[in-house]
């Protein structure tokens, strides 16, 4: 289970969360689904929708810039000076490094989300709670979207049920390693368009290990990369 990235939110999967989810795309999906092929037909050769999301980010006259960000935020976006701001020291900030790449477009097309659905800036609260359930919404609808994952083999596996954990997981990596994306972003997807049951595949297993020869040789790699070993 290495190459794991470990975003904030996802130490804690919590239930309300995910019925928020839920709610928030049975609510919008076919209104989320027709804004994302409109801004996937106009560009480039891609396979997966996240090879297109630098070409969409110039489309839309957006600019990727790197950052000193506060803590634990990957990313922002400026709607005034239409930038979306990327965290400098996001690598150092991964508990596993090697998934920067999927991370950061995890974190991009985010951003992106907050410009297509007209979220204003500067908002708290509720409304803001809501943005935030409806940017992640729309994220995993975007690179890891129903339509391309609708009749694919691991798909009919899974459906079909009866594998084991290990069986499941393999499944997932395959479709992660396909979308770009992260394990365990490919997980929350596949748990919203009811693949997964919420929670059933063990979380903590993609944490950073708690104790152990795992955790002392988790310490050991970071400590290592910060002396540039
Ligand atoms: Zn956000």
């Amino acid at each position: 289970m290495k190459n794991q990235a470990i975003l904030p939110s996802e130490i804690k999967p919590s239930l309300s969360a995910f019925r928020n989810r839920q709610g928030c795309y049975h609510k919008h999906r076919h209104r989320y689904q027709l804004q994302q092929l409109e801004l996937l037909q106009n560009s480039e050769k891609w396979d997966v929708p996240g090879q297109a999301l630098a070409h969409i980010l110039q489309t839309l006259d957006l600019r990727l810039v790197q950052s000193y960000l506060p803590p634990d935020r990957w990313a922002e976006i400026d709607f005034e000076a239409r930038v979306i701001r990327v965290a400098t020291d996001l690598e150092a900030q991964l508990h596993h490094p090697s998934a920067t790449q999927r991370v950061l477009i995890d974190s991009v097309t985010h951003e992106l989300a907050h410009w297509v659905l007209k979220h204003k800036p500067g908002r708290d609260g509720v409304q803001k709670a809501n943005w935030e359930v409806e940017a992640t919404v729309w994220t995993y609808q975007f690179l890891a979207p129903w339509w391309l994952l609708d009749g694919r083999s691991e798909i009919r596996a899974m459906q079909k049920g009866g594998l084991t954990e290990r069986k499941q997981l393999a499944l997932i990596y395959e479709l992660s390693d396909w979308f770009g994306v992260t394990r365990s972003f490919m997980i929350r997807a596949l748990e919203l368009y009811g693949i997964l049951e919420f929670g059933v595949l063990e979380y903590r297993k993609t944490a950073r290990p708690r104790s152990g020869p795992e955790l002392v040789k988790h310490l050991l790699e970071d400590s290592r990369r910060a002396v540039g070993a």
